[in-house]
């Protein structure tokens, strides 16, 4: 009857060892082998049962590994996002611009860089050399007046988060 032999295939013969073709070794041990790939086609070829085995078995730690590289993927992603905030060059940059035959004016550029409201910024600078200073750009003062030189003193005491590293001479501009 086939209903009373099919149970006992299921069971395995207990002291039954099966070898590998390919490297000798018990077919457990074939992962380990360096020449696996033959091993697989060996088992495949004559062993189809076990290597069937194998393979459910080691698509079970493929998954695990898969998911494993998933969740570190995305904790990565995440420290490079809260990194990413202070992305960008902070600099202020100073340049002189002729202004007339004789005057010249301050061009101050770059305050956005280090999150300082232009329209505080520029009341301040007029304030400070008593002298026309008026928001131009998205990131642009002009002050009326050559004060290049004194900002490099300036703006560090206002904002000491701005280094004079951070200000750079841009000289002369001619327009
Ligand atoms: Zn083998």
């Amino acid at each position: 009857m086939a209903a009373s032999a099919g149970p006992a295939l299921d069971v395995a013969y207990p002291f039954r060892v099966l070898y590998c073709g390919n490297c000798t070794l018990p077919i457990e041990y074939c992962e380990y082998h360096p020449e696996h790939d033959k091993c697989k086609q060996w088992l495949e070829k004559n062993l189809p049962v076990e290597f069937e085995k194998l393979c459910k078995a080691a698509d079970i730690s493929t998954d695990e590994a898969g998911e494993e590289k998933k969740r570190q993927k995305r904790g990565g992603k995440g420290i490079v996002k809260a990194r990413k905030k202070d992305d960008g060059p902070k600099q202020v940059c100073l340049s002189r611009a002729p202004r007339g035959k004789k005057k010249s004016v301050t061009v101050v550029t770059g305050l956005n860089s280090f999150n300082i409201d232009l329209k505080v910024a520029s009341k301040f600078f007029g304030t400070k050399f008593a002298c026309g200073s008026s928001v131009t750009g998205d990131d642009e003062i002009v002050i009326q007046g050559d004060v290049k030189d004194e900002l490099f003193d300036i703006i560090p005491e206002k904002w000491p988060e701005i280094d004079e590293d951070f200000i750079e001479d841009l000289g002369d501009l001619k327009r």
